[in-house]
């Protein structure tokens, strides 16, 4: 087996052991990427020179006696809506193409201050808005398991290259699905945190009230071992929770006898997929013959999640994106002389993609005098009902579960013209964003053959019992497929 194939893990004890050193699963994944990125396009930016000369430097460090950190060495891919001090980060948008930041957000520091090492930035929708990469100002992302089908998005790029075996982990972000989902479909983990437990400081903001950052990786110990590393406290941003971390990877047991498992019924009817359905079925029996006890339960307000999520977002991401105005950051389109505003309309007109504008667009219109209370205040009222629904089923249930996507991977173009039926993608995984609970996805089958989700959520701040369930899962199932690439 070629390193760039194994897990942070597995490429952890042979370290450990002395079996390989620090350069050689970089290089490894580097190979990988000449092999195969021509046909999958996972990355905007990739950072050879620089990976490589930070793993000799930790292959130095230990021969110096250094510790080594559970993810020391490991090649990483992030989104490229993180600030990477030096490194282009330009949220596929054109609008940032040219835009290198003076400083790196606190999730990739974190990463960083492990010895962790950056493979490069990937490709995403633009500023994060859309469920299949296909919003990319550079061009779109190939679904390893079938080329021909989109990898989900926003944060395509990280879990196609995860599946792709061209990183080892990646970091993506969750406003309203865009870890989960891709995650879904690429085959991998993909985990969204509770809200506020990693820090946004540095994450190029969409919706303030709903973007998280998480990790995507090849199993839910990988998972776990990231998560531990960039999760805690920053006071560079104001909605970081002060809460003590636990060790997330004790969590891995395997055992989950007696825990009590909702299944929501509103994410398992109409909508989804039949080979989803049936997948998800099939893991909730196997939950169930591991000791748990599954039974469903109803959240009668999710029926309105994605309405009030494209009333919410919109207007958060109107507002965080009047910075993108030709003067401060990136691009700008000249206009006349001394014409500031034709300036700022034109820089905005060409620097921004069309999903992007829709959304300004709708966001603006929420949020104006008259419309405000009808659209945004009611969005805000629906959230708080679909927040107690939660809060409801987690005084009954240990976690929740439901499929991340309702479909499994679907063709290039094929929802592209079609802006409601791309929203829809997001209908599982939406509410977890608008209730600022933790969600995972983890890969329960095939269906067509292409992978399918379980999706698996838990109380705010109850990382450690969705992983349990995901970990026990993941061991009893044994997802073993690969893409063949
Ligand atoms: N697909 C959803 C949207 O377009 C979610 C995106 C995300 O989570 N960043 O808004």
């Amino acid at each position: 087996m070629d390193l760039h194939e194994l897990t942070a893990h597995e490429l952890n004890r042979m370290l450990k052991k002395g079996e390989i050193s620090v350069t050689d699963p970089c290089k490894s994944v580097f190979e990988r990427i000449k092999a195969v990125e021509d046909r999958i396009k996972a990355y905007v930016t990739l950072t050879e020179k620089v990976a490589l000369s930070k793993a000799g430097e930790v292959d130095g460090n230990l021969k110096g006696g250094k510790a080594i950190s559970p993810l020391a060495g490991i090649p990483v891919a992030v989104k490229d809506n993180m600030c990477t001090k030096g490194v282009l980060t330009t949220c596929a948008s054109k609008i940032l193409g040219n835009y290198v930041p003076v400083y790196t957000s606190t999730a990739v520091e974190r990463l960083f201050a492990q010895d962790v090492v950056m493979v490069g930035k990937t490709n995403m929708d633009e500023f994060a808005m859309g469920s299949s990469t296909e919003n990319s100002a550079f061009g779109i992302t190939r679904n390893p398991w079938n080329p021909e089908t989109v990898p989900g998005g926003s944060s395509g790029g990280s879990a196609a290259a995860v599946a792709a075996d061209e990183a080892i982990v990646a970091l993506g972000s969750d406003t309203g699905g865009s870890i989960r989902q891709p995650a879904a479909l690429c085959g991998v983990v993909g985990m969204k945190p509770t809200y506020g437990l990693v820090s946004r400081y540095g994450l190029v903001a969409f919706a303030s009230s709903l973007d998280q950052i998480g990790p995507i990786t090849k199993d839910v110990t990988d998972c776990a071992l990231v998560l531990n590393c960039i999760c805690g406290h920053d006071r560079m941003d104001s909605t970081s929770l002060k809460v003590n971390i636990p060790d997330y990877t004790k969590a891995l047991v395997g055992d989950i006898k007696g825990l009590k498992i909702g299944v929501v019924r509103e994410l398992m009817g109409e909508g989804i997929e039949g080979g989803v359905r049936d997948s998800v079925d099939k893991a909730i029996a196997l939950l169930e013959s591991l000791g748990a006890v599954c039974e469903e339960v109803s959240l009668s307000h999710l029926d309105y999640s994605l309405s009030a999520y494209y009333l919410i977002a919109p207007a958060e991401a109107s507002s965080n994106l009047a910075r993108f105005d030709g003067v401060r950051y990136g691009y700008r389109t000249p206009g006349a002389l001394g014409d500031m505003i034709e300036m700022y309309s034109k820089t905005r007109a060409e620097g921004f993609g069309n999903e992007v504008k829709r959304r300004i667009m709708l966001g603006t219109y929420a949020l104006s005098a008259g419309y405000y209370e009808a659209y945004y205040g009611q969005a805000q009222k629906v959230r708080t009902l679909i927040v107690e629904d939660f809060n409801r089923a987690f005084e009954k249930f240990d976690v929740l579960v439901s499929p991340t996507s309702p479909s499994v991977a679907f063709k290039i173009g094929e929802r592209y013209e079609d802006p409601l039926r791309m929203y829809m993608s997001d209908i599982c995984t939406i509410p977890v964003n608008l209730a600022g609970i933790p969600g995972i996805s983890v890969p329960c089958g095939l269906a067509d053959g292409l992978p399918v989700g379980l999706q698996i959520m838990g109380k705010a701040l109850d990382e450690t019992t969705v992983l349990r369930v995901a970990y026990a899962f993941e061991q009893e199932f044994g997802f073993k497929q690969k893409p063949a690439l």
